[in-house]
């Protein structure tokens, strides 16, 4: 089968491509630029047959009509994803639920043939931070209630976290709205992951250019935290090997047909990842000692992002931090970032 996976250059998506290489299929990217495009096709060289088209702008209308012709289905990744420097929430906005509505519209139009979409959401379209008091179990049933609200009474003051929740809910949104109103004979599946953890194969120059969520754990590995940092409780986590993994058989599983996933390994603490850093990096400087072993008490009133259906369903088998942590700094060390 041939697969279209979009913003291929990405953290996450040059992993997912990479899982679906290694499941036998055969992979067609969108990236911003040429040079991404051939950055991938040498890094997926030994994974299996890797092709690449342009598409830079994902707000323009029919920008994905070539690119999804010839394909049995499609992963739709792009997105932006970051939360400091917002000027106008709809920098997020507008590319995530464009980017959304305009690869339906052009499978519609284009490739009604395609059997399923696997769209990248997040919990952020599913926590509600502001209204629900913490420790929530959340699970695939919730919304986010409040991001929406915060960016339409805020406008322009928006707070970044918000206007990329919002961001992230409108997405999903439109993408079930979507089914509901034109009933294609494809169906989708949406998979909402925490904050997603792992090595970084994707093109990258420099720590400062990380993409949002690995950057949160480089400053803790490149000695740039301090000691009261190891006290914040940081949400929910994954590994972005079992985040790749759950997009592949989201497209593979019958039963995941209209499903959203929760991939997610539970709460994380600052704490931990000093823990870790020390007991297997003990060169690296600067990393703040804490209080170890209290990361289970740092999370104890935490929300949990309840990853079990995707376990069930689509087999995830959640790697452990020690190993995900591992993981990352090995491929930080590799590109002499530490
Ligand atoms: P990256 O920033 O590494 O990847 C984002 C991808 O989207 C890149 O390929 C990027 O292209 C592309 N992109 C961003 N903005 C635009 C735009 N305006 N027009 C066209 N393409 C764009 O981040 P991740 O890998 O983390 O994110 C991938 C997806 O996963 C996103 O949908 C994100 O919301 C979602 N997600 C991420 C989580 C995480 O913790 N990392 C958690 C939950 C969901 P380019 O390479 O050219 O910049």
């Amino acid at each position: 089968a041939y697969v279209l996976v979009t913003g291929a250059s990405g953290f996450i998506a040059s992993h997912t491509v990479r899982e679906f290489l290694r499941e036998g299929f055969r992979v067609r990217g969108t990236v911003r630029s040429q040079g991404k495009g051939e950055y991938l096709q040498k890094l997926f060289a030994k994974d299996g047959p890797f092709d690449f088209v342009l598409v830079d702008d994902i707000t323009k209308d029919g920008v994905f009509d070539e690119a999804v012709k010839g394909v049995d289905a499609v992963a739709h990744l792009a997105s932006p994803f970051y939360t400091t420097g917002v000027k106008d929430p709809q920098e997020l906005i507008g590319p995530a639920v464009k980017g959304t509505t305009g690869i339906l519209k052009s499978i519609q139009k284009n490739n009604p043939q395609v059997k399923r979409v696997v769209i990248t959401s997040s919990v952020a379209s599913i926590m509600s931070l502001a209204s629900r008091k913490a420790p929530v179990r959340y699970t695939e049933k919730d919304w986010n209630e409040d991001a929406v609200k915060h960016v339409e009474e805020n406008g322009l003051k928006s707070q970044g976290g918000f206007a990329y929740q919002a961001s992230k809910t409108l997405a999903e949104k439109a993408l079930w709205k979507f089914i509901e109103d034109e009933k294609p004979s494809w169906d989708a599946v949406a998979i909402n992951p925490p904050y997603v953890l792992g090595d970084v194969i994707h093109e990258c120059e420099k720590p400062e250019k990380l993409n949002t969520s690995v950057a949160s754990f480089y400053e803790w590995a490149a000695g740039q935290k301090k000691e009261e940092d190891t006290a914040s409780q940081l949400g929910n986590w994954a590994n972005v090997h079992n985040v790749a993994y759950a997009h592949v058989k989201a497209l593979t599983v019958p039963e995941a047909s209209g499903g959203r996933f929760i991939v997610s390994s539970g709460p994380l603490a600052g704490q931990a990842f000093c823990d870790i850093l020390h007991s297997k990096y003990p060169e690296l400087k600067n990393v703040p000692v804490g209080k170890p072993g209290t990361s289970d008490d740092i999370n104890k009133d935490a929300n949990v992002f309840v990853g079990d259906h995707a376990a069930k369903v689509l087999g995830v088998k959640y790697e452990s931090l020690e190993q995900t942590v591992v993981e990352m700094v090995e491929s930080f060390k590799e590109r002499k970032w530490l």
